[in-house]
């Protein structure tokens, strides 16, 4: 049970924090527990904030996705928004509104916010991102609010704004495997409902349940590559590159037959398939691409043009022809 000073919240707390307590970093100078968290930056840096509401129906749902996938993918969202900063991550910070039922663990079976904190816990392990404070409230259905903390050098953040015409366009990793996904999990959800174990475990299913977000590729991209502007792909390419294009007041051109492509997935899961949390970048002309950063492929998939009639605009070339690319960014279940 989850009532504002009740038992039931005060051990789910507790639980909480004893989880999170093995995540340290020195960024952290005071965790759960206090009033505030207390962070602490170093000399010559500032704060990269983002915030991101996940809610059952809208972001997830509750027959498709397993718990623990849920507590990932929650925090995936954020810490991709660093990454796309090229920021290092410092703190999260986790509210959840919960129906009671998810609280109860039945017989042997953890209860579904256990899953969900496995899930979180185990991506914030794995990225050093101390969850540091949070809040909690019975709702009539499970939201997850993270607002995640980072750093990154005073004026030297990697911003949407910086493309300029002439410069490469590029991507990290491989698009619309997570659009594939879930078209799968949408299919196959009413065949086999709620078999977790089996949808867990399903590699096809992975880019949607499980992505990793680009943190050391945003760091590198800043460090080493000058990156000129960056953006994380939440929504799509088309729709995240029109974002691009829009506030640094340039166009772009992508060349069909260079998209990175999934395995598995189509050219237009691709183009428009959200979730894929990768980086859109662009660098100078003169840059020299390496092939993979930390493991993950860099593809250039086009270049940055000037504005067409004053007005920014996306441009597919497709063999000889070119079409409009549109802003078709994923409808979650819409
Ligand atoms: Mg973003």
């Amino acid at each position: 049970m989850i009532r504002k000073g009740g038992n039931g919240e005060l051990a789910l707390i507790d639980r909480i924090r004893g989880r999170a307590a093995s995540s340290k970093s020195s960024a952290l100078r005071l965790g759960i527990g206090d009033d505030c968290a207390l962070l602490r930056l170093k000399a010559d840096e500032e704060f990269a904030v983002t915030t991101d509401l996940s809610i059952a129906g809208r972001h997830f749902k509750m027959e498709w996705h397993p718990p623990r996938a849920v507590g990932h993918r929650t925090l995936a969202r954020g810490l991709s928004d660093l990454a796309a900063m090229g920021a290092r991550p410092v703190a999260a910070f986790l509210s959840l509104g919960l129906p009671r039922e998810l609280t109860v663990c039945h017989g042997r079976n953890p209860s579904w916010v256990d899953g969900f904190l496995d899930g979180f816990l185990a991506l914030a392990d794995q990225y050093r991102t101390p969850l540091a404070g949070g809040d909690l409230a019975e709702s009539p259905v499970a939201l997850a609010d993270v607002v995640l903390v980072g750093a990154v050098p005073l004026g030297r953040a990697m911003l949407r704004s910086g493309a300029r015409p002439g410069d490469l366009l590029c991507v990290t990793g491989a698009l619309g495997g997570a659009a594939a996904g879930l078209e799968l999990l949408r299919k196959t959800a009413g065949s086999r409902r709620s078999d977790r174990s089996h949808s867990d475990g399903d590699v096809r299913l992975a880019p949607h349940l499980w992505p990793l977000p680009r943190i050391v590729q945003g760091l590198r991209l800043r460090q080493n590559l000058g990156a000129t502007a960056a953006i994380d792909l939440s929504d799509g390419l088309s729709t995240d590159l029109n974002h691009l294009c829009q506030e640094s007041g340039v166009s772009a051109e992508v060349d069909a037959q260079s998209l990175p492509i999934h395995t598995g997935a189509s050219l237009e899961q691709a183009l428009h398939g959200g979730e894929d949390y990768e980086l859109l970048f662009t660098v100078r002309p003169d840059a020299v691409l390496p092939r993979r950063i930390a493991g993950v492929r860099v593809s250039q998939i086009g270049r940055i043009t000037k504005k067409h009639r004053s007005r920014s605009r996306v441009v597919l070339l497709e063999g000889s022809g070119r079409r409009s690319l549109t802003s078709e960014g994923w409808q979650h279940f819409s």
